[in-house]
């Protein structure tokens, strides 16, 4: 585990002492002391919209748009690409082979069942790891009846001492762990880690658990296996995000998202939301290790190759994500943006956006919009006069930012000749403010 970053002097100057206290900068709602077991500022990604995400209602992606979306991905910083089973379908077993031989920097993994003959196919197509899960949820019912648990552990050992003498990466993972046995879990995932596993995952498949419980569940396999922790959160009741940083806390290494969250039902842990997430933990570990500007891009293209619409609130990219629109917010944002914004949207490569042209806005605004059109002898009274008339106009319906300007622009006119109250008394309809002819 490495050690917490981005600590630097309290009062930082040349001259300081090395032994001067150490507080954290990287963000203020980093905690300023760090549990040694939390992973918050050292943690990997496993991106599987190739593999997750195929399980959307609405996915289908050919060989193309999966290398579309694996390099993007890969530019993005993403650690790993999990890729769906070359069981699944002769195309799904091709598309491997090919995201494997592309020499990505990220590491190419595909999800299979824990049999060796998937694993044998995985191991062929050229991958880097196999992410083996234990197949299916009667297994795991018969398993948590201590049925045929030493059957499934002699399995899983197999499997994973296959792999490993092939010299490739292996985790194993359960299904739907929340609601398993505990015990038997941890029998397994003891055993498994023994065997030598790279990393063992759990997985809320119906997305039932809660922070708490993710933590709990997560500090308790921590001190049961020395290997790397995996988790896969599904999303069925909005805590994906919150459990996958639950997770990390509590010592867990990996987290699985997929782009926008696409996956099986309403989906897992949304990669944009996560990076969200983490840079506000640890800013410098997220903006060093990933392209944050990338997460439009490849939002983009996945967006588009499953036919929906990046969601209005989406984390980062949503329409309004960046949005300011009350008078006191803007004023603030405009003094200061960290007022109101944790994340600087120049980060992530998106523009900040004051809304103006409505009736809560505020003079503040309107005056920043009079400087950057640069109109010369406007003062704070001219700025206050405009605001009156776009509140009432905006009773009437919100503007534009291009009414807004023809309104400021009409405004300025007359102030030439010193008519811009008769201007303002004049306009009493936004439809008076189109941008024809008033140029
Ligand atoms: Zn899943």
């Amino acid at each position: 585990m490495s050690p917490p970053r981005d600590f630097a002097s309290a009062d930082a100057t040349a001259t300081d002492d090395v032994n001067r206290p150490r507080v954290p900068i990287a963000s203020p709602y980093t905690p300023r002391y760090q549990d040694p077991m939390s992973n918050i500022s050292n943690f990997k990604i496993i991106e599987t919209t190739l593999r997750e995400g195929e399980q959307f209602a609405n996915a289908f992606f050919d060989t193309k748009t999966k290398v579309e979306i694996a390099k993007a991905l890969d530019n993005l910083g993403a650690d790993y690409i999990e890729l769906t089973s070359p069981a699944a379908s002769e195309q799904s077993r091709n598309d491997c082979t090919v995201i494997a031989g592309l020499g990505l920097k990220a590491k190419v993994l595909t999800h299979v069942r824990c049999h060796l003959d998937d694993v044998k196919l995985a191991i062929d197509t050229g991958v880097d790891g196999v992410n083996v899960v234990m197949g299916t949820s009667s297994y795991l019912r018969e398993f948590s009846h201590g049925k045929s648990m030493e059957y499934i552990t002699k399995k899983a050992i197999e499997v994973i001492d296959y792999v490993k003498s092939k010299g490739l990466e292996v985790r194993f993972s359960t299904e739907d762990s929340f609601r398993s046995d505990l015990v038997d879990l941890l029998a397994i995932y003891r055993a498994v880690d023994k065997a030598g596993v790279h990393r063992v995952g759990i997985a809320d498949t119906v997305g039932c658990a809660n922070p708490r419980q993710v933590y709990e569940f997560v500090r308790t396999l921590r001190s049961v296996v020395n290997c790397d922790i995996e988790c896969h959160f599904h999303n069925d009741t909005g805590c994906a995000i919150a459990n996958a940083y639950t997770a990390l806390e509590a010592g867990a290494t990996h987290i699985d998202t997929t782009v926008l969250g696409i996956g099986e039902r309403n989906g897992i842990t949304p990669l944009g939301g996560l990076l969200a997430r983490m840079y506000t933990a640890d800013r410098a570990y997220v903006m060093d290790k990933y392209t944050l500007p990338d997460i439009r891009h490849v939002e983009n293209i996945v967006a588009e190759a499953v036919q929906v619409t990046v969601p209005f609130d989406n984390y980062i990219t949503g329409f309004c994500a960046f949005t300011h629109k009350a008078g006191i917010h803007a004023k603030a944002i405009l003094n200061n943006p960290s007022t109101y914004e944790i994340l600087k949207p120049e980060d992530f490569g998106v523009s900040r956006y004051v809304s103006i042209g409505h009736r809560l806005t505020g003079w503040n605004a309107v005056m920043n919009r009079i400087e950057q059109l640069q109109l010369s002898n406007m003062n704070d009274d001219d700025a206050k006069a405009i605001t009156q008339k776009i509140k009432q106009l905006a009773d009437i319906r919100p503007l534009g930012l291009d009414n807004v300007d023809v309104l400021i622009r009409q405004y300025h006119t007359g102030k030439q000749t010193s008519e811009h109250i008769k201007v303002l008394n004049s306009i009493e309809s936004p439809d008076q403010l189109t941008t024809t002819g008033n140029r």
